[in-house]
């Protein structure tokens, strides 16, 4: 296994059903309790309009980025059981869910397989993705060598949340 290194990843959140600022707690400390995970940091919250169908309540979004020594694939196994957890339910395309994660980056990696594809397709083109990330880290580099912040980015109805995530 080529497990024993640490990666560092970023993963988005959002949640938009069940009080979504604690859906985000609680599966940041889901993420903090695994042994396979360290060093975690969590952006501030960000309510965002809903991507999909508009009549849905509105997003909250952050982003986190840690260390793990799980395999891209193991890692998006993790999140999954984690969304399922938390009563995550496949109602409609892009529509209200109790927790989305998401794998933004995993290290330099690209990964093009059926059920995962990283960095993530749209991770560029989503203002509730990209200003969390800058927020943790000004300069993001993706396998591409592009620059996260050479990116403008319309902000769009993007709100930031007065800082609850301790
Ligand atoms: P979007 O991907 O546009 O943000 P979504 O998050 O609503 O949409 P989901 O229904 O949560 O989409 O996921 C659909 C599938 O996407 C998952 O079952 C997973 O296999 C796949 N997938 C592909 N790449 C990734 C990734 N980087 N992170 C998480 N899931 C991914
Ligand atoms: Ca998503
Ligand atoms: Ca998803």
């Amino acid at each position: 296994m080529t497990d024993l290194n640490w990666e560092t990843v970023w993963v988005g959140m959002g949640s938009n059903l069940n009080q979504p600022i604690k859906q985000l707690l609680s599966a940041k400390s889901c993420l903090e309790q695994s042994e396979e995970i360290r060093a975690l940091r969590l952006s501030s919250f960000y309510q965002s309009k809903p991507l999909g169908p508009q009549d849905q309540p509105d997003f909250v979004n952050a982003v986190c980025t840690f260390e793990t020594q799980l395999n891209p694939l193991d890692l998006l196994q993790f999140l999954q059981s984690i969304e399922h957890k938390q009563g995550r339910q496949r109602l409609r395309h892009w529509g209200e869910r109790t927790l989305d994660l998401d794998i933004l980056l995993y290290g330099n990696r690209v990964e093009n397989l059926p059920q995962l594809t990283i960095p993530h397709i749209e991770m560029l083109n989503r203002a509730f993705v990209v200003y969390p990330m800058l927020e943790l880290e000004s300069t993001i580099i993706l396998p591409t060598g592009e620059t996260l912040k050479s990116k403008t980015l319309p902000t769009n109805d993007l709100v930031r949340l007065d800082s609850i995530n301790e």
